[in-house]
Parts: structure tokens; sequence; C-alpha cells
């Protein structure tokens, strides 16, 4: 029998531990789950608490009633180190040891890097977060806004609906707020491709915000965001994604690599540790970060665990590396993106009213049905 323990419990770290309960049945295999957050955080919602349109309580649930109904152990507690030679995991009530180990501590938001932006700056990352800009919004009384991502940053979606909202909650509100937007990316959308691009140019020069870019940030203080190509920006309110790097926790693991990612291959498994799988944001690919890529690698991870564990010849899975995504636009319209990004699989981009509808139905049923949280519904199987 093996103790599998996954560590983390957002997208990647649920879908890995249901994925993996489902194909070792009939197996006395154990897993454990440990997560320093006692619930599940439906982050592409957390954008709708900032603007006051759903509640934290709306957008979350407890995660060990979860795995307690599905036969998985969970452990909620803070992990502090992993020690790959003896296998064991720190945490700060006690230690455990493993025979196969999957990563899923998602990413740090590392404000140490710009100077101001913890106290001077505001994003939707978390639930605590989303609730300081809801109070700064109810406070605000106009003026110049800077809004976007910095460098190092891989989930660039959040600031561009935080830039939509906003221009229709200051026309709402009647208040006068120059929208101006940096991120650090060749064009705006990047990784989306040139269409896309296109189409959210057109849509931010309609609404009247600006794009900076390709910039990086220097520091934030109260009124300003200076850049570090000099131009400072004026603004008295930031809604700025921090840098992203890898957990410390997960320091051991990801040795030299500069900012602490997990280099595995493309079946998941650790380039450096054969009993250790990675998925979700700790992942060193380049590209985006997002819960679709995080579930998709869980799905892979999860396989692939389950072949070694049931001394299985049948093939292994590879991750092909895609984004998807739906942007909503406001006015009732939505943006979907789906594009590999390793292979021309999946070039797919459609503009029109059903997606904000489709998003809302998503964010429902993951959070509200047992569709994802309990049958572990695979994502691959979800896309239109
Ligand atoms: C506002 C916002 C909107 C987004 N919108 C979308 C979207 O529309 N579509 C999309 O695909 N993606 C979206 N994303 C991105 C998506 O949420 C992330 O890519 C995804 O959460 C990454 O999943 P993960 O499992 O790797 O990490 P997470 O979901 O962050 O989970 C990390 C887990 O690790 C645990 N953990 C971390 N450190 C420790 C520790 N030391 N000890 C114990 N446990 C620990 C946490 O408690 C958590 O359980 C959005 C993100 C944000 C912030």
């Amino acid at each position: 029998m093996a103790h599998i323990v996954i560590a983390g419990s957002g997208f990647g770290g649920l879908t890995a531990a249901l994925q993996l309960k489902k194909q070792l049945k009939n197996t006395d295999h154990r897993i454990t789950v440990i997560s320093r957050d006692p619930v599940f955080i439906y982050r592409p919602s957390l954008v709708l608490v900032a603007f006051g349109k759903k509640s934290p309580q709306s957008i979350t649930f407890d995660l060990a009633p979860i795995y307690r109904k599905v036969g998985i152990d969970f452990v909620h507690t803070t992990i502090e180190s992993i020690d790959p030679d003896s296998k064991m995991i720190a945490t700060s009530d006690g230690s455990l040891t493993y025979d196969k180990l999957i990563v899923a501590l998602g990413e740090k938001l590392n404000y140490d890097e710009i100077p101001g932006l913890n106290q001077y700056g505001y994003n939707v990352c978390s639930v605590d977060g989303a609730l300081a800009l809801k109070s700064a919004l109810e406070h605000f009384k106009g003026g110049p806004i800077v809004v976007g991502w910095s460098q190092f940053v891989q989930t660039g979606g959040p600031a561009f609906e935080v830039a939509l909202e906003l221009e229709a909650w200051l026309r709402h509100h009647h208040l006068e707020g120059k929208i101006q937007f940096i991120d650090p990316l060749p064009s705006l959308w990047a990784p989306a491709g040139p269409e896309a691009t296109k189409v959210l140019t057109r849509i931010f020069s309609e609404r009247g915000i600006t794009r900076f870019g390709p910039v990086q940030v220097k520091e934030v203080q109260a009124d300003r965001v200076i850049l570090k190509d000099g131009q400072v920006l004026p603004s008295v309110l930031t809604v700025v994604t921090p840098p992203f790097r890898g957990e410390d926790a997960q320091s051991r693991l990801a040795g030299t690599e500069s900012r602490g990612w997990l280099q595995t291959e493309k079946d998941m498994r650790s380039v450096q540790y054969p009993d250790v799988y990675v998925t979700g944001s700790a992942v060193a690919f380049e590209g985006p970060k997002q819960a679709h890529t995080a579930m998709l690698q869980s799905e892979v991870a999860a396989h692939n665990l389950a072949l070694e564990l049931n001394d299985s010849s049948a093939p292994r899975q590879e991750y092909d590396h895609e984004m998807s995504c739906v942007l909503d636009l406001g006015k009732g319209q939505g943006l979907f993106v789906r594009r590999s990004l390793w292979s021309k699989q999946h070039q797919d981009l459609r503009v029109g009213r059903k997606w904000p509808l489709a998003k809302s139905a998503l964010a429902y049923a993951f959070v509200h049905t047992p569709l994802f949280k309990q049958w572990g519904i695979s994502m691959s199987k979800l896309n239109p």
C-alpha cells in the first residue's frame, strides 16, 4: 500500500485528488490532501466579489466534507518544507511522510519585489484582496487609476476584467476616472493570439481605457505608479497583480530554478524527483497559469501516477499546454478563447452573448453542485 500526499487543494490539488481516487478504486492505497485553506476558493469569481456582485461565501466551499465523502484524508495545516530525499513534509502541526507526492501549491504573490505595492496597491487574487478593493471603491471619489499586472505574472485575465468592470462602475456612479492599463507583454493579450488582442484592444479603446505596455513596475506610491522605463503614471487607485513566484514550501524541490517553480516533463512528473508529480501554478511552464491548465495537468498527473501504482503498462498521457478563457466584456458580451500553445490543435475564438452566461453557469456548477467537487468531472471533456 502506498501513501500518496497531495500538497495544496486549489484547482490543481482538488482535481488531482478526485481523479486519482477514481483511478485507484478497489485498491488500498491511501490519499492525504494538505491545504492551508480550509475552503476551496473559486478564484475566477473574485472580481465579482470586489465589485459587490457576489459574496465570499457564494464562491467558496468547505473542503473537509468533500474529501470525507469520497474517502480521502484531509489535513488543514500549513506546509513549511518538503524534503524530497527523506520524503518528509514538515507542517506547522508536525511532519508526515509520503511514498508519492503531487505538489499543487499554486503561486506566491511576491510583493517584496515592488516597493509600495503591498501598502498602496490592490489586487483580486484572494478573498481578502477582493474585499479590500471593494472597500476602497466604496470610498473612491474619482481620479486617475492604474490597473494591470506586473512583471512575472502569468495570469492576466483578472486584470482585464477589473479594468472593464471598473469602467462600468465609474459610469454607473458618475465618477471621473482615467483608467491606465499596464502589462509586461509584447502585445495586449499575447498568449491569446493576435485576433483576441485585436478584439480586446478595440473594446479598451471604445471604453476609454489606455494601454501602457510592455512596461514593468518599479514602485508604487500613494498617488502614482513609477515604471522601470522612467514613466510616472498618476494614480489614486492602483489595482496591479504582484509578481508571481513558487511557494516557499516547495523551495527544496525547486533547487536553483530562478523563481522557485518546479520543472516537470510533459507527463507532469518532476524532472529531478521520480516520486513527485507537479500540477497547476507550481509548474515551471512558461505562458498562462490558469485554473483550466491546472485541471488538465492534474488529469494527466493522476492518470500517470495511477498507472505506476497499478503496475500498468498502458500508455502514459502527456499534457499539451493550452489556454482557455472566457472574458466578460460587459454590456452582455463575452469573449471565448481556447488556444493550444505547444501545438496547433485548438485555435478557437468566439464573441457573443452566451459566453458570460456559460462562465457564470460553470462557476455555479463548480461551487454548488457535485459535478466537479465530488464526481470529479473531467475538464478536458467540457470544452465547446
Ligand atoms: C481573480 C482571478 C480570476 C481568475 N480567472 C480565471 C479564469 O477565468 N479561468 C481560469 O482558468 N483561471 C483563472 N484564474 C487563475 C486560477 O485561479 C489559477 O490559475 C488557479 O487557482 C491555480 O490553481 P492551483 O491549484 O495551481 O493553485 P491554487 O488554486 O492557488 O491553490 C493552491 C492551494 O495550495 C494551498 N497552499 C499554498 N501554500 C500552502 C502551504 N504552504 N501549505 C499548505 N497549503 C498551501 C492553498 O491553500 C490552496 O489550497 C483566475 C485567478 C484570479 C486570481
